[in-house]
């Protein structure tokens, strides 16, 4: 992306701050003067005393001092305020831009994290978002500082002498276009290296989530060898950065010499035809030096520049990524009465899909009706529910709820009104009660424990060292699938939805504490629409109303009894066993 575009994006967030910003920069100007005020003071000195000792007075000392030591203080205090008020402004933005990234990441389409890598995801809101700090309040600061300084230079040092200072005025745009170079060479490699430390993150995160797998297998050394691949082209990157960056220094070292090298002898020169005072050559001196640190301290920032324009890259792909699914502009608000769900015609493909994995479904679901969905293990069972939330978007077709197609309603009232009790449970960090509690915002303490007992949850809980305060999630106490597997159910008594889907609610369960669930699941079905996918024969067998799904749409509904007696491909299914396949 061009640097101009990612400015542009990046103006709003600096702007926001624009009275500390102005500030900051006019502190930076206050910094400078120190620097540009002592080489003149030193002229004066010299010069008296070269002429004559007795010229340089006590008076004339204290004059000085003062002037130096006010123009200090000043200096200190406005140093001071640049690094801590700049700072935080640099980390104010990163944490606006950071909260938005954030934001931005939810609205995303499932879609995006079936393929995403959540280790890069990771890297891009925190260390490239931190160099975005860095740059957002050094930037400004040190080209404002360097250009201050280089224009003062130039005029004190044209007056003084025009052949000297013209000498040195010219090193210092070809020291700008050399160094330039090797600072472009520097950003491509940069890039780079940022990309192979996301690889990296990523490559650790794999391996140590999958580590129970990869003892199973006795992999370590495969995984190993795997790492270490990307660990080398680490090392590769860090080369090729180091390389540049060495070429940029050695230009960098020449310049100073040449520099010194024209004071030395120019300088020597023209004093040495009375052109110059010897003040003068310390003036000369003095500021070549401040040459030189400025406009080292400028491409040195360009590194900066760089390293927060690739934060912004990386912070403004994310921004631009868009959704598919959407709250449409005259979207309603769904309001579920009776909670009857219709298929017409639908047909999905998944985006990267060869085929459709639903093909022409029809289907209806009465209020309050318990649907059993059945079908061959990845025959699209799964899909099918995540569309009614649209999870994805159908190819084509429409799904219903109520005679209003979820399209046309809010992406929130839409997943408001619908419980989903899934195969695969996550628990947040936090408490059984939070991770409960998560099913409704600002559920009552009683609620909670009604539903964990309705969930069949409550005894296990109790049996907890900590009972409902007990942690759970990555970092607390470890449950086992079937008691997770409780606690999700416990946050659908919480929701409390017109429409209750369930998708393999109880396959992760052992039969023991699946007689538990399966009663709770059943009252947490009564009166409402159901949609189970199950692999349980009993539950087929309760069911209202069988949805048999193959390649070519619902190919039979029904009772048990009924399709039974079709003896068709539910038959089959059956008696074959393939019901119940995927689990046991
Ligand atoms: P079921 O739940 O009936 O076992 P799924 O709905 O999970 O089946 O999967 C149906 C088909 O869609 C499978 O062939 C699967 O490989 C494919 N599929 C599932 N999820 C995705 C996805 N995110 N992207 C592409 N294809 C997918
Ligand atoms: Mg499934």
């Amino acid at each position: 992306m061009k640097t101009k575009t990612l400015l542009k994006r990046f103006r709003p967030y600096l702007l926001r701050y624009k009275r500390i910003l102005f500030t900051d920069l006019f502190a930076a100007g206050l910094t400078t003067m120190c620097e540009l005020v002592l080489p003149l003071i030193l002229r004066k000195l010299t010069n008296l005393g070269a002429e004559d000792l007795t010229l340089v007075t006590p008076e004339l000392l204290i004059r000085f001092g003062t002037i130096y030591l006010a123009l200090r203080i000043v200096d200190i205090l406005a140093s001071y305020y640049m690094t801590r008020v700049g700072h935080i402004m640099g980390a104010k933005i990163e944490t606006d831009m950071r909260r938005d990234a954030f934001e931005h990441l939810h609205r995303l389409d499932i879609e995006f994290y079936n393929t995403a890598k959540v280790g890069k995801i990771m890297s891009r809101l925190t260390n490239d978002l931190n160099d975005v700090t860095e740059f957002a309040h050094h930037c400004p600061e040190e080209y404002f500082i360097g250009a201050i300084k280089l224009l003062v230079v130039f005029i004190v040092l044209l007056r003084m002498n025009v052949m000297i200072s013209v000498a040195l005025i010219v090193c210092v745009p070809l020291m700008f276009l050399a160094s330039s170079h090797y600072r472009k060479r520097m950003r491509k490699v940069l890039v780079n290296q940022r990309k192979q430390v996301a690889v990296i993150n990523s490559d650790i995160e794999e391996s140590l989530l999958g580590v129970r797998v990869v003892r199973s297998f006795a992999n370590e050394d495969i995984e190993l060898e795997k790492f270490s691949q990307s660990n080398d082209e680490f090392l590769h990157a860090k080369k090729d950065f180091y390389t540049s960056m060495a070429a940029f220094s050695t230009v960098t070292r020449v310049f100073d010499g040449v520099m010194y090298l024209i004071v030395i002898m120019l300088g020597g020169y023209q004093m040495m035809q009375g052109k110059i005072l010897p003040g003068d050559l310390v003036v000369y001196a003095l500021y070549a030096t401040t040459l030189l640190a400025t406009v080292r301290r400028i491409v040195e920032f360009t590194e900066q520049f760089q390293r927060g324009m690739t934060g912004i890259e990386r912070f403004v792909e994310i921004m631009d990524m868009d959704m598919k699914v959407y709250d449409r502009e005259d979207a309603k608000e769904l309001q579920v009465r009776e909670g009857q769900i219709e298929f017409q015609n639908v047909s999905f493909r998944y985006p990267d899909g060869e085929k459709d994995v639903l093909h022409d479904v029809s289907f209806t679901i009465e209020p309050g009706m318990n649907a059993a969905l059945v079908g061959a293990s990845g025959g699209g069972k799964t899909t099918l529910v995540n569309l009614i939330l649209r999870f994805y978007e159908v190819t084509s077709g429409e799904i219903l709820i109520d005679g209003s197609d979820v399209k046309d309603v809010t992406l929130k009232s839409l997943r408001e009104s619908i419980g989903m009790v899934q195969q695969d449970v996550y628990l947040f960090s936090g408490t059984v009660r939070e991770n409960i509690a998560y099913g409704r915002v600002g559920a009552s303490e009683e609620d909670v424990i009604e539903a964990a007992k309705l969930a069949g949850a409550y005894e296990f809980i109790m049996e907890l060292e900590h009972g409902f305060d007990t942690y759970v999630g990555e970092r607390g106490v470890k449950l086992s699938g079937g008691q997770k597997q409780r606690i999700s159910i416990a946050r659908a008594f919480l929701k409390n939805p017109k429409i209750l889907i369930l998708d393999e609610a109880t396959s992760a369960l052992d039969n023991e504490s699946e007689r538990i669930v399966q009663g709770s699941l059943e009252k947490l079905s009564r009166g409402r629409t159901t949609l189970t996918i199950a692999h349980r024969l009993t539950t087929i067998h309760n069911a209202d109303k069988i949805l048999v799904l193959d390649d070519s749409g619902i190919k039979e509904e029904g009772t048990h009894r009924e399709l039974m007696a079709r003896g068709g491909l539910y038959h089959e299914l059956y008696t074959t066993g393939s019901l119940n396949s995927e689990t046991k």
